[in-house]
């Protein structure tokens, strides 16, 4: 994919998707800014990326705290590719959600990267160029009961990443969502039973994706490849079952 003298910042890049998503830019020659908030599993993401003869660093940040998310934007300084990744799902109804878990969501999935695309798009435009790839959800365009406020801040990225593409477009930076369906991950591990439940029932393939399946369409769309590319949603989600299929 030619990533070589680019550099990545990808968020939430200590655990499944993320980490898949650092590996693979690594692996297609990019210098891979390796972020999350447990410095023992980011040095590890790192040291893997390493061993391989990749160039990484890791820098630690809770995408919570809209200072913490500044600092991150600050010590990033210029990137060449934005993997807005980090995220929490909590799936509740609306009457179990309680402020605090309705505010997580928002701010880490919906306001952290609402704020590192305001503080590193501007320096990408004066640079020329840049690509933003944003991890949202199948659960954003479904109509499920207990997404409740996931899918809704995921939808609010979904929309984002339109405006921003708008935006951005004439000024060289590409902004897109790839929207997963089931993935095994350390975030969807716990409950093995739903994940393979969703997989059967909301996929055509009728099985749960891996992360890598998932860094594939990332990684094109952070590449040259996808040179005309911009404002796109591209599912990996093992395909959407026909309706009473
Ligand atoms: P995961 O296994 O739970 O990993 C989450 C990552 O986000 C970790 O690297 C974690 O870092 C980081 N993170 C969590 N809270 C954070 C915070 N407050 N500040 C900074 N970083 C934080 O998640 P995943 O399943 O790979 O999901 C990754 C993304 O894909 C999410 O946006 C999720 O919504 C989306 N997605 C996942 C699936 C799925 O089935 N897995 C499906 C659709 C969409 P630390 O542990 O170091 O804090």
């Amino acid at each position: 994919m030619g990533f070589s003298g680019r550099t990545a910042l990808v968020t939430g890049a200590t655990a499944g998707i993320g980490r898949a998503v650092a590996a693979q830019l690594a692996r297609e020659g990019a210098d891979v800014i390796v972020h999350g908030r447990d410095a023992v599993r980011g040095e590890e993401v790192v040291a893997e990326i390493k061993a391989t003869g990749g160039s990484a660093r890791f820098v630690q940040a809770d995408l919570g705290n809209a200072e913490d998310v500044q600092r991150l934007a600050d010590t990033v300084g210029d990137v060449d590719i934005l993997v807005n990744n980090a995220g929490v799902y909590k799936f509740q109804s609306t009457a179990e959600m309680t402020a605090e878990l309705f505010d997580l969501q928002m701010d880490l999935n919906t306001k952290a990267p609402y704020l590192l695309v305001r503080e590193l798009a501007p320096r990408m435009v004066a640079r020329g160029h840049g690509s933003i790839v944003n991890i949202g959800t199948v659960a954003a365009t479904l109509t499920t009961t207990a997404t409740g406020i996931y899918a809704a801040s995921k939808a609010a990225l979904e929309h984002l990443t339109q405006i921003w593409a708008a935006e951005y477009a004439k000024q060289g930076v590409r902004v897109n969502t790839v929207s997963p369906g089931p993935i095994r991950t350390p975030g969807t591990a716990a409950d093995e039973a739903t994940l393979k439940a969703i997989a059967d029932g909301m996929t055509a393939m009728g099985r749960v994706g891996e992360p890598e399946e998932v860094a594939e369409a990332v990684t094109f769309l952070a590449s040259d490849s996808a040179s005309y590319i911009t404002g796109a949603v591209l599912e990996v989600g093992g395909g959407r079952p026909a309706i009473g299929g």
